[in-house]
């Protein structure tokens, strides 16, 4: 029985090795292997090294083979905060934004999250499901082979057990590896705006953190802390009793204004704290102590127009764990393409093409504790790889808006192929 595949031919190999999270000088050291070749078997790597060397196993002899002729070869992306489950695209606010109204200003006329959550709770398990598995073979089409995803435009416990159970679902309907975050406190629904937050809190924090708990139907609780959604009290209230469940908290920190949710998020022992455009030096602090990965979201402030985007230098020096994720959304950041994001990493957050790479790798898989396997290209993990239609990693994010990778593998299966009569799949 034949499992095993030779991979030959990559002009840069990153590895990404030396499993753990990165700080500081270390996002800059991709591990590379020049002229690099891996094996792999029954989905895991078997052995990543120089050509010469791994062609040399005994192994290599038998094995299929799969020749990249000159490409380059990197860790799938793990894109670690995405609200995959949504029904339709809110293109009719994008005029309303271009035309100079705020997201908040769209928010307070029941447009926004709200708008998603009236499609949301109107649309079937089916038309949901159809929407994601599209928008999942995007993802594999840009080099991606794990994604996060939130509930949070149900906001009632029928609508957001729905989302979280298509999470589940889809799991065993393509290949992509997705990993489950309740976010149930986005916002405060429509029907609970009169009554006040504490009603619908309420809901939360019992029929619904305990039904999540007991189904195992997510790993995560995420609140949204700003103006407009949910207070810092409100967020500890919520990811204490989240944390009682088994989930590990994440938050969306620090967005539009500042609240005191980065350091909160580190005091609870949170995985991230995500966006971070307005933190402040003490927050950078903090989180340059703690395990808590600080999440930028650039796509975010592209789509919005924004200026101000997370200080992703001051971070880095500082020693926070930096990674990078899309947010695909459909209010703020309609994109799910990770080289997109690196394009914006690289030229508003000003981190280099390295260091980028880090942060949607290793770093990202970190965030969502996963990193022992996956996010970097060592023996025993997980076959999880992009191949990019380019000689040199650094024209990845250099060629904006196109999409430049040439296949990706997930647990050694080929999930896209931009030209699928010259790859042979294992
Ligand atoms: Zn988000």
């Amino acid at each position: 029985l034949q499992n095993s595949l030779l991979i030959t031919g990559a002009s840069q190999l990153l590895t990404l090795r030396g499993r753990g999270p990165r700080r500081g000088k270390a996002l800059s050291n991709l591990g590379i292997v020049k002229d690099g070749a891996l094996l792999v078997r029954d989905g895991l790597i078997a052995a990543v090294g120089p050509r010469a060397k791994i062609e040399a196993l005994p192994e290599a002899k038998t094995a299929e083979k799969m020749d990249l002729v000159g490409r380059v070869v990197l860790p799938g992306f793990v894109d670690s905060h995405t609200h995959l489950i949504h029904a339709a695209s809110r293109a009719e606010e994008y005029e309303l934004k271009i035309a100079g109204a705020s997201y908040e200003e769209i928010a307070r006329k029941g447009g926004g999250i709200l708008n998603s959550v009236k499609k949301l709770r109107a649309a079937t398990s089916e038309e949901l499901e159809k929407r994601a598995l599209t928008a999942l073979k995007q993802f594999a089409a840009c080099g991606t082979t794990t994604v996060e995803a939130k509930s949070g435009y149900g906001l009632s416990v029928e609508s957001e057990l729905k989302i979280l159970f298509l999470h589940s679902e889809l799991q065993g309907k393509q290949p992509l590896e997705i990993v489950s975050t309740f976010l149930g406190a986005h916002v405060v629904p429509e029907e609970f705006r009169a009554r006040g937050a504490e009603r619908y809190i309420s809901v939360v924090l019992e029929p619904l953190l305990r039904e999540v708990g007991k189904s195992r139907l997510a790993e995560f609780c995420d609140v949204f802390c700003d103006r407009g959604a949910f207070t810092l009290a409100q967020t500890r209230q919520i990811l204490e009793e989240g944390k009682r469940h088994g989930l590990t908290p994440r938050v969306h920190a620090e967005q539009l204004t500042r609240t005191g949710a980065t350091q909160l998020a580190a005091k609870l022992g949170a995985a991230s704290c995500d966006h971070l455009e307005q933190v402040n030096t003490s927050d950078i602090a903090v989180l340059a102590k703690s395990n808590t990965v600080a999440t930028l979201l650039p796509g975010c402030d592209f789509h919005l127009g924004l200026k101000q985007f997370a200080p992703a230098r001051k971070l880095i020096e500082a020693g926070a764990i930096v990674a990078l994720a899309t947010d695909y959304n459909p209010g703020t950041s309609p994109t799910l393409s990770m080289p997109m994001i690196l394009s914006l990493a690289c030229t508003q957050l000003r981190m280099t093409p390295a260091q980028a790479i880090t942060a949607a790798t290793i770093n990202a898989a970190y965030a969502l504790r996963r990193e022992k396997r996956i996010g970097s290209l060592e023996v025993g993990k997980l076959a999880d790889l992009a191949v990019f239609e380019v000689a040199d990693y650094r024209e990845i994010p250099y060629y904006f808006g196109v999409n430049t990778c040439w296949m990706t593998m997930k647990r050694g299966v080929v999930v896209h192929a931009a030209n699928k009569t010259t790859i042979q799949p294992a």
